[in-house]
């Protein structure tokens, strides 16, 4: 466990059991779990192919509550006079079933949505609709869009809009003067305070959305002179996702309700506080500042937020308003795991072996002679000179070869003694502290490609958008100590296409400890934390489509029960998104193949063969099969 570091990264909701295999549990405090290789056999047995993203509905529930709890308690610590309300943001995961299931487990707690656009506008007035869910909007709205929300407010929905730039003010009024409705208002302002780690430019003066101070000021006189400042209920900011310090967290807050307090005391009648996301993930479970992972709890993070709105607002003299959070990662990350088979990585039985020429070298190279020298040789004592003669024999190799002085079978053999070596140097390095220093990354050099049945940029892109840091890991043979380093490779054709970091036991590691894989075995990885954004914003490099996805709940008599199987892309409809048509294609290749036959090019079992096996990858996953 400890070399996963899955302990800390877990949040208990993720364990090793005595099988050596990893296990999911609903909450943390549940005394149930499922066990994520049995579940795959059984899921294999189902014929659902991997890679397979497993969806624990259960654990939305879990977060929720965790979330809603902390700010319940921090409320009741600090004596809060108003009250606390979240509202999921749609863009994290807009999945129909998940935002079912967010409105359903949220209910108990009044949840509400918040939508950054008109499809998911669409999408909350569905769910709003014969429920009493209030709605947020923000982001950029067109008329339609303002329009849309007018309706929704004489209808009866509890919906918000939030102005995000002056112009937009101005059309909202325009609109609301021409229907005869005017909606519930909310502002968002530019802080100066900014975020940390990758999304710290959604906050500070030059973020892409609020409004200035000065704006801020003319936003109200425009609303008095048209008599709707009393609609101006909300004040919104939000300074980014994954904020990694408390402390940048605090000082938004400080100034966020500064202004809400001096809105106040100019007569606004503001009853909201809207803090935006930015509640963090622990990925890598290294509770530090670094941009995987964020030095607070949840807890920490409620008491914080009610602490210091608190004492604004006291400070001022002014009402504490209700406050509202957007936090949607926090809720929605841990959800999801995906789940494929390592292919070819047991490359070993294949690796040459040149074992004889340790035995006659004459007919070698002297570059390579030297190489066979170093490795019979090679001890504690002569480790670091031996390491750097080594990789300058190496390159004089490669110099020789490229001259036209060393021939193939030579190459061959210097390339093998040089793995040779590194392998008897990490042997030798492994048993002697202090590790020199220039051995410390030594390791790497063994590191090996795992081929995964997967796509990086379909399945979990932020790891190559942003070089976000996901738990990956096998889920089986955890009782076995690893025996190769490795990084993970998916079966895309980009080289951009492979992991090379990974949540280690201290933090980032370079390598990936993995088993070397049986025979006949079905060895299982899994990404984990990949419930936020990963799911949307993965797109389809090389017509890769969407995993098969299965959502899951715990069941007290049957461990686990499945839900819904979605079937992920098939190749016929991967190719649909880019404007192809499978009838059309098998059409095509028929007639011209009606011409081999005809010219008798090709036999008629061999072309009905051939149309047999497109016919059966058009239907078939885009995936690896067997
Ligand atoms: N609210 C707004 C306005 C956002 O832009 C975002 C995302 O950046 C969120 C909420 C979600 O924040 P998080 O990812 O921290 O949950």
């Amino acid at each position: 466990a400890k070399i996963y570091n899955i302990d800390n990264w877990g949040s208990e909701l993720f364990s090793i059991n005595k099988k050596g295999h990893v296990c999911v549990h609903p909450s943390p405090t549940s005394k149930y779990s499922i066990d994520l290789r049995d579940l795959m056999e059984d899921l294999i047995k189902r014929k659902i192919k991997p890679p397979i993203l497993l969806r624990f509905m259960d654990i939305l529930e879990g977060r929720i509550g965790a979330i809603n709890r902390a700010f319940k308690s921090a409320i009741s610590e600090n004596d809060y006079p108003a009250k606390y309300r979240t509202f999921y943001p749609i863009k994290v995961n807009q999945q129909r079933q998940v935002v079912e299931a967010i409105t359903q487990f949220g209910k108990r707690y009044n949840i509400g949505l918040e939508v950054g656009s008109k499809p998911e506008l669409v999408v909350a007035i569905s769910f709003a609709s014969g429920t009493n869910i209030p709605i947020i909007c923000n982001g950029y709205k067109d008329a339609e869009f303002i329009e849309t929300v007018l309706y929704a407010t004489k209808i009866g929905f509890d919906i918000t809009i939030v102005v995000e730039k002056l112009f937009e003010l101005e059309k909202i009024i325009a609109l609301a003067k021409k229907v005869g409705i005017v909606p519930k208002l909310g502002i968002r302002v530019k802080l100066s305070s900014k975020g940390t780690g990758k999304w710290a430019t959604s906050g500070g003066e030059d973020a892409k959305f609020g409004l200035r101070i000065s704006e801020l000021i003319t936003a109200i006189e425009l609303l008095e002179e048209e008599g709707m400042v009393d609609k101006l209920k909300l004040l919104h900011f939000h300074i980014g996702s994954q904020i990694t310090k408390i402390d940048k967290i605090k000082n938004a807050l400080i100034e966020g309700t500064r202004v809400y307090a001096e809105m106040r005391k100019m007569g606004v009648d503001l009853e909201y506080v809207d803090i935006g996301g930015g509640l963090g993930v622990d990925y890598d479970g290294t509770k530090s500042s670094y941009f995987s992972s964020v030095n607070y709890t949840v807890e920490e993070y409620a008491n914080d937020v009610v602490y210091q709105i608190k004492n604004i607002c006291d400070e001022a003299g002014v009402e504490c308003p209700n406050i509202i959070s957007e936090s949607g990662r926090a809720i929605v990350a841990h959800y999801s795991v995906l789940i494929t088979n390592a292919l070819d990585t047991n490359t070993q039985s294949l690796s040459p072996d040149f074992e004889e020429v340790l035995e006659t070298t004459e007919k070698l190279s002297p570059t390579v002679r030297k190489l066979v020298d170093i490795y019979k040789s090679i001890d504690r004592h002569s480790l670091r000179e031996d390491y750097h003669d080594t990789l300058q024999l190496i390159q004089e190799a490669v110099s020789l070869f490229n001259l036209g002085y060393l021939n193939l079978q030579d190459r061959a053999v210097a390339e093998w003694l040089c793995s040779r070596i590194f392998k008897k140097i990490n042997g030798i390095v492994e048993k002697i502290k202090p590790i020199p220093e220039e051995l410390s990354n030594f390791h790497l050099s063994l590191r090996q490609t795992y081929f995964a049945n997967f796509s990086l940029f379909q399945s979990i892109p932020d790891s190559w958008a942003i070089d976000q840091l996901f738990p990956i890991m096998p889920i089986q043979r955890l009782n076995q100590k690893p025996d190769v380093m490795a990084s993970i490779a998916d079966i895309t054709c980009d080289s951009d296409g492979e992991i090379t970091s990974f949540v280690g036991e201290n933090g980032r590691s370079k390598f990936l400890p993995l088993h070397k894989v049986r025979k006949n075995e079905d060895y299982y990885i899994g990404f984990f934390l990949i419930g936020a954004y990963q799911e949307i914003l993965g797109d389809m490099h090389n017509l890769f489509g969407d995993t098969n996805a299965v959502h899951i709940t715990f069941n007290k008599k049957t461990n686990y029960k499945i839900d819904t199987v979605i079937n992920g892309d098939a190749v016929w409809e991967s190719l649909k998104y880019v404007q192809y048509k499978g009838p059309e294609i098998l059409k095509h290749v028929r007639d011209t193949l009606e011409k081999s036959v005809a010219h008798r090019k090709v036999s008629i079992e061999e072309s009905s063969h051939f149309l047999e096996l497109l016919d059966k990858t058009l239907l078939g996953y885009t995936y690896f099969g067997e």
